[in-house]
């Protein structure tokens, strides 16, 4: 199986391919994973057209309120190296070197997510970033097409039709085959799924995001500490935060759609009234009294609480599973198109980014582009179904054990085991963001590890009288040595 994680080298001199008209693309979609796979495709010497329904953000702005900014981990800046793009990228992040966690009594604990800033993740603004990777794009001979939304595709004649938000013009234009970087709601998706059975499913979470402002201090700084992903966990919902380069957190409220009847096991302990929703806090005031109550450190630094509340979209979150992301030789899905998921362990779009290292390096390893497609899909598809899954997971520990003994034991336990095992033992957060891992292994092996820490502190509150040869040879007896490449 080739390396995903690199791509061969550019060919010296694109004439000297006679497969010139082969190496065509029509991407759906200038989003972070059209404009990357634009980006590295044009640089190998590819013809790329990039179809985008919005205007030119890099002339219009940014929109708000849809995830302002966004966790970039490893995966995601070593996809971001083969375009050389992270330099670039780099420029904009806010390193994040661990969990905040704002308990309910007011204390703070810094929860470090590696063993030292080499093992960090990064806040970005999206905005930014698309800017970045359109520019690359472009340098790179990628024609981007602003204004262009699919409406339809005829598959048969390889032709696909675009109308404009702005006006009621509409365009036909033939194609070889098509990329659909279009996100969650793909109209390339519903198109191939009106020729061919995708095996298509959308698993709705019953939880929804609203996002806030932390404005810079009167000093123009950050006014909570700046190098962290804050949360505040409180059970069945959570807020959390992410620094932005100019100084403000956009601060993410997630909460159930509906309320829990009151006394319901689950809800917040000691409540009588409903548990908090969207259903029961349905405008700025009750936010802020909501806040007040149970996030009042968050409470006092968001001044536009009320007018957020009331102006920005509420979010829905899902995941959404497809058995097929092509149709032969003329359609392939990427990214959200392909598999949206919760946003819950900050892999979106790292994992759409190594989408796009792994298509193209199909495409430009295969003479036959069903073939590319085909084998994309097969190696993709099972790692998609693993990030899918931890993603999930991981809104349960980020909104109710980061706070929790047994949890924090475990913790404690997985990272001496780390210490002691360096080459077999490694937090599965690890192997997601610090690691080229395939989301698959680091699923599997995060399961082996979880059963293994569960069995080693069973019944304990510390780690003081463990016999840590019985831990060893555990550890040596299921987990064989990590591939070198973690
Ligand atoms: C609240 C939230 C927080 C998140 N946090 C993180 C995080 O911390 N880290 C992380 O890695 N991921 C995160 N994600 C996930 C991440 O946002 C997505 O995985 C990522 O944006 C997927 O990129 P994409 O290019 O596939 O889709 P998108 O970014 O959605 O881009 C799709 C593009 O296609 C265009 N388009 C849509 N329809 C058409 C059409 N018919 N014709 C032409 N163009 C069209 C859109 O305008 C857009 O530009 C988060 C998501 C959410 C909702």
């Amino acid at each position: 199986m080739p390396d995903p994680t690199s791509l061969p080298p550019d060919p010296a001199d694109a004439a000297a391919h006679d497969d010139g008209d082969r190496r065509q693309l029509t991407i759906i979609g200038a989003g972070l994973a059209g404009a990357l796979l634009a980006a590295l495709l044009a640089q190998r010497g590819w013809q790329i057209d990039v179809y985008e329904k919005r205007g030119d953000l890099r002339e219009l702005g940014y929109e708000r309120g849809r995830s302002i900014n966004l966790a970039l981990a490893e995966r995601g800046r070593h996809a971001l190296r083969q375009a050389d793009a992270d330099d670039a990228v780099m420029e904009q992040t806010v390193m994040m070197r661990g969990r905040m966690v704002h308990f309910v009594d007011g204390h703070l604990d810094l929860q470090r997510y590696g063993r030292d800033d080499s093992e960090v993740i990064w806040s970005v603004h999206r905005g930014e970033l698309n800017e970045v990777l359109l520019d690359i794009a472009e340098r790179a001979g990628a024609r981007i097409h602003f204004h262009h939304r699919l409406d339809s595709v005829d598959f048969d004649t390889r032709v696909a039709h675009f109308g404009d938000d702005r006006s009621e013009d509409v365009r036909a234009i033939s194609f070889q085959c098509l990329v659909g970087a279009d996100g969650a709601g793909s109209s390339l998706r519903q198109a191939m799924a009106r020729v061919s059975e995708l095996g298509e499913r959308s698993e709705f979470l019953g939880h929804s995001y609203k996002e806030l402002e932390i404005p810079p201090g009167s000093d123009g700084g950050f006014q909570i500490e700046a190098n962290a992903l804050h949360i505040w966990p409180r059970g069945r919902y959570m807020c959390i935060a992410l620094p932005n380069d100019e100084g403000t957190f956009t601060v993410t409220l997630f909460l159930p759609n509906h309320a829990e009847p009151a006394g319901n096991a689950e809800a917040s302990p000691a409540r009588t009234e409903a548990a908090p929703s969207f259903d029961t806090i349905t405008d700025g005031a009750q936010a802020r009294a909501f806040f007040d109550r149970d996030f009042p450190d968050a409470s006092r630094l968001i001044p536009e609480l009320e007018h957020d509340f009331d102006h920005n979209p509420t979010g829905m979150l899902g995941t959404l599973y497809l058995d097929r992301w092509h149709l032969d030789d003329r359609a392939v899905l990427i990214g959200d198109a392909a598999h949206a998921m919760v946003p819950f362990h900050g892999q979106g779009m790292n994992c759409a980014f190594e989408d796009c290292v792994a298509l193209a390096d199909h495409l430009l390893r295969a003479d036959d582009r069903a073939d590319a497609f085909a084998g994309f899909q097969a190696e993709r598809l099972p790692n998609a179904r693993a990030i899918q899954q931890m993603a999930l997971e991981n809104y349960l520990e980020m909104r109710d054990h980061v706070d929790d003994d047994d949890y924090l034991l475990q913790r404690e336990l997985g990272n001496r085991l780390a210490k002691r095992h360096p080459d077999r033992f490694l937090p599965r957060y690890s192997m997601v963001s610090f690691t080229h891992l395939p989301y698959a292994v680091a699923l599997e092996r995060g399961d082996t590890q979880h059963q293994l820490l569960v069995e080693l502190t069973q019944g304990r509150e510390s780690l003081d009288a463990l016999d840590w040869a019985a831990a060893d040879a555990l550890v040596e007896a299921r987990l064989p040595p990590l591939p070198q490449e973690a």
